[in-house]
């Protein structure tokens, strides 16, 4: 649990920063935040002497563990060449061809600094390249902090109550028509109404953002093909999902494609990325080969470019994979029987390395589903958890995220951890 010196730090914090944080899921860990001095492999170490088991991962980038020794090489090399030139660098190249390989063979790739600019870009560039002006987006999926997205959003403006932002006109807000994740008929009664005016239908293809949801089969198919029928792009935002339900992402894992793809997290290795991938027809139109305007003082930035590229060189190995995948099958499982063992109303969302437990009677197959679940159950949970050394989320609308450093050894002591904690939950 958060110590003294925590709670000191996050006091002063608190005149600081607007509710003592600089993004607000931070501030979800009760009574106050714990401070992190250090971390390594699946463990944060914090500023009052504790080890935690971290099942956040930094809310999802940090797949290969903490301080990867590869990635650190990669980004030491990188420091002793400088590290920011204003001027294209050698492994941009690189990276964008990993990526291409993966996601848009053929195609192109602007590098950004967050997934929020990711998807503002994305979002900017369907609109430019089809002339039209309405997004459609699911309600509790979220896709980063700028105005267009942040209409029925999920993660953290869900958890504090304002998944429409104070901020927002109205006039913009109105562009952004929400329909229901795993609900293709919303999707289509939008269409028929608007259809001719829709640039693109924006989707997280496994809603990470309102606990996990995955699609249901033929859910994005179904997008894919009322997007055409439409004339609008579909852009799959794998912000989360991209680099983690495999070298392709969500959009191969599930074999559906969208016409842009944006990335984010685990592609920068830990630093700060965005990126938009899609054809050349429709990335031609950015600036400076189109008008559609994007441009950033750390776009591209070297130190990202050497630590995604080490990262993705880890992963191709597929041995990152199969670990985090083995840590995820086993706690699911564990959590299941759990459940049944103490005769709790609740259900396990999972996909591959990624799950979460929605205390609820019934599946939860969207976004809406998640919020009906006993959220304060789920703090207690993690709570209970965080007591015994292991971090999850702090907010029933994250994800449970394993990674390569999931051990066996280290998903036993989690074990230990949850069989103490679900006693706790009756
Ligand atoms: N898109 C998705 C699916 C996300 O989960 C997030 C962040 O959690 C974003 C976009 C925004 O990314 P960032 O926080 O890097 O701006």
């Amino acid at each position: 649990m958060p110590g003294e010196q925590s709670k000191k730090l996050y006091e002063e914090a608190l005149n600081l920063f607007p509710g003592g944080v600089n993004s607000p899921i931070r501030a979800a860990v009760k009574p106050y935040p714990f401070y992190v001095a250090k971390a390594e492999g699946p463990y944060l170490y914090t500023v009052d002497g504790e080890r935690l088991i971290d099942y956040v991962l930094a809310y999802g980038p940090m797949f290969l563990g903490h301080k990867h020794p590869q990635v650190m090489e990669a980004v030491k090399k990188q420091l002793e060449n400088g590290w920011l030139y204003g001027t294209p660098g050698e492994l941009e190249i690189e990276l964008a061809k990993k990526i291409l390989k993966y996601y848009h063979p053929g195609g192109m790739v602007r590098f950004v600094n967050t997934g929020t600019e990711a998807t503002m870009a994305a979002i900017r560039l369907a609109r430019g390249y089809t002339g039209r002006k309405y997004i459609i987006k699911f309600n509790g999926c979220y896709h980063g902090a700028h105005d267009t997205v942040l209409v029925g959003a999920g993660s953290a403006a869900a958890e504090y109550g304002v998944p429409s932002s104070l901020g927002v006109p109205e006039e913009i807000a109105k562009l952004t028509l929400v329909a229901r994740y795993n609900d293709l008929e919303s999707v289509e009664r939008i269409m028929k109404r608007h259809g001719d005016q829709v640039a693109a239908i924006i989707v997280e293809p496994v809603a990470g953002n309102a606990g996990v949801i995955p699609p249901k089969p033929g859910f994005l198919k179904g997008l894919r093909e009322l997007a055409d029928r439409y004339g609008a792009l579909l852009i799959m935002d794998e912000v989360i999902t991209g680099f983690r339900l495999g070298l392709g992402g969500a959009q191969e894992y599930y074999g559906v494609r969208g016409d842009l793809t944006t990335l984010g997290k685990i592609v920068g290795g830990g630093f700060p990325i965005g990126v938009v991938a899609g054809p050349r027809e429709i990335m031609e139109k950015l600036t400076p080969s189109g008008k559609v305007f994007n441009a950033g003082t750390f776009n591209a930035h070297p130190v990202t470019m050497a630590a995604g590229l080490a990262t993705i060189e880890v992963l191709e190995t597929g041995e990152p994979y199969r670990v985090a995948r083995e840590a995820a099958s086993k706690l699911v499982k564990v959590v299941e029987d759990l459940i049944s063992r103490y005769d709790i109303k609740a259900t396990v969302n999972y996909v591959e390395n990624m799950f979460q437990v929605f205390f609820v009677d019934g599946e939860v197959a969207s976004p809406d589903d998640a919020m009906k679940s006993n959220r304060e159950l789920y703090n207690k949970l993690h709570m209970e958890l965080l007591k015994r050394g292991v971090f999850i989320a702090p907010s029933q609308m994250e994800a449970v995220f394993t990674s390569a450093a999931h051990s066996v050894e280290v998903v036993e002591e989690t074990i230990r951890a949850l069989e103490e904690a679900f006693k706790r939950l009756r």
